[in-house]
């Protein structure tokens, strides 16, 4: 198939006329839980209220095209060029949802020529899963509009397999069962082993409780070749452990093993970090199905200081985020996603997460730190099809 061509005009507005419907799929705030998916583990994210919607039409030829608000090139191809081999270099942000379309067209479902519209209202890259949610909004979109039978477990591991193996990111599967799989009111506990699931309670407001989500807009330039090394690092202890994965220890004396390996010590850590950082979601999840919310906030610290510590994935405009908001009075906090920038969340008190953010941005102003943005966000739904007045 080689590369995909491009598309003939920008599209400034999120506008299809004679659109035949309007998707929504979501970003996803990770709860705690971090690098523990890939290493067979446990998370626990939730649903923004913030995504990517999609307008949708239906074609009677074989082509698929796609447009976004926030790209100016749009493309196209048919599905014809889906049965051809995946490209070699990233074709452009229409990767994923063309990658979606692939992995469709790999399971043998019947698919239709279609129009493709995406907007966005949530930070782009910046670690709240925009990739997630512009492919599980389209397969929602496709689903649909095509008639396929996909259970929401086959959803989201069809927009894993569109971002593994034909946009090439090498992600476990939080995002793609977050954006599709979470419920409103709730986080979704997921067993990265055999794909289970359980909707734990987290009503915020319930609990006084508010929580604010800081993007700290950093570049994360290195976060490739890290995210790789990571996972290497956590396949060789598992394999020094002589375990599958190091989900399968759950006792830390056991990694004291590690030592007698070459680079000991960092494996070590690396895997301390997996095995704590299990027991934590763990434990997180018990407090939330007690109504326990705000007790939850020392493993939220904890995550951190693992991740600063042993994982050594946060930067420093993360951990000065982190600290301003535990000396302002958040309860806990903790970097969010996979690191090296992107976004922390804060548990506060109902209504101080605004001061709470401004001091953070106050302490970035002091240290010549470019300005964070911010929002409050509480438990939203998975991927679903808009009615019409709130696709407008
Ligand atoms: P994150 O998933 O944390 O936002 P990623 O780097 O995984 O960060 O994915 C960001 C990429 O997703 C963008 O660079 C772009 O290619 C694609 N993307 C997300 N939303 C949109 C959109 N509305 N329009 C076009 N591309 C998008
Ligand atoms: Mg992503």
């Amino acid at each position: 198939m080689g590369t995909l061509p491009k598309g003939p005009s920008p599209v400034p507005t999120f506008d299809l006329p004679a659109a035949d419907g309007h998707w929504f799929a979501p970003g996803r705030v990770n709860l705690i839980g971090e690098h523990t998916d890939y290493n067979d583990g446990f998370v626990l994210p939730f649903a923004l209220p913030l995504g990517i919607r999609v307008a949708a039409r239906l074609r009677d030829d074989d082509r698929v095209t796609f447009a976004s608000t926030s790209e100016a090139d749009g493309a196209h191809l048919t599905l014809a060029d889906l049965g051809g081999p995946v490209p070699d270099t990233f074709p452009g942000w229409y990767a994923y949802p063309a990658g979606v379309l692939w992995a469709l067209r790999q399971q043998d479902l019947p698919l239709r020529g279609l129009d493709l519209v995406f907007d966005s209202n949530l930070p782009v890259g910046a670690g709240l899963s925009s990739s997630a949610a512009i492919c599980c909004a389209t397969v929602a979109a496709v689903a649909d509009l095509c008639e396929l039978d996909l259970a929401p477990m086959q959803r989201a591991q069809t927009a894993r397999q569109a971002e593994n193996d034909y946009v090439g990111a090498p992600t476990g599967f939080m995002d793609q069962a977050a954006s599709t799989l979470c419920t409103a009111g709730h986080a979704l506990l997921l067993d990265c082993r055999d794909l289970g699931t359980e909707q734990v309670p987290l009503d915020l407001p319930a609990a006084d409780l508010e929580l604010l989500v800081l993007d700290t807009r950093t570049p994360h330039s290195l976060v490739d070749s890290a995210y790789a090394e990571r996972r290497r690092s956590c396949e060789q202890a598992a394999a020094a452990l002589g375990v599958p994965a190091l989900r399968d220890i759950t006792d830390v004396t056991a990694l004291a093993a590690l030592t007698d390996q070459p680079d000991g010590d960092l494996l070590l850590r690396r895997a301390r970090h997996v095995v704590t950082e299990n027991a934590r979601v763990l434990a997180v999840a018990d407090l939330l199905r007690a109504g326990r919310v705000a007790e939850i906030a020392p493993a939220l610290d904890a995550s951190h200081a693992s991740m600063r510590d042993d994982f050594e994935i946060t930067v420093p405009t993360v951990d000065l985020a982190v600290e301003t908001a535990r000396s302002a009075g958040a309860l806990g906090a903790r970097m969010t996603g996979g690191g090296f920038g992107g976004c922390i969340i804060a548990l506060c008190p109902t209504g101080s997460a605004e001061p709470i953010a401004r001091q953070i941005a106050a302490a970035f102003a002091t240290n010549g730190f470019g300005a964070p943005e911010w929002f409050t966000a509480e438990p939203a739904a998975g991927a679903h099809r808009l009615d019409n007045d709130s696709a407008s």
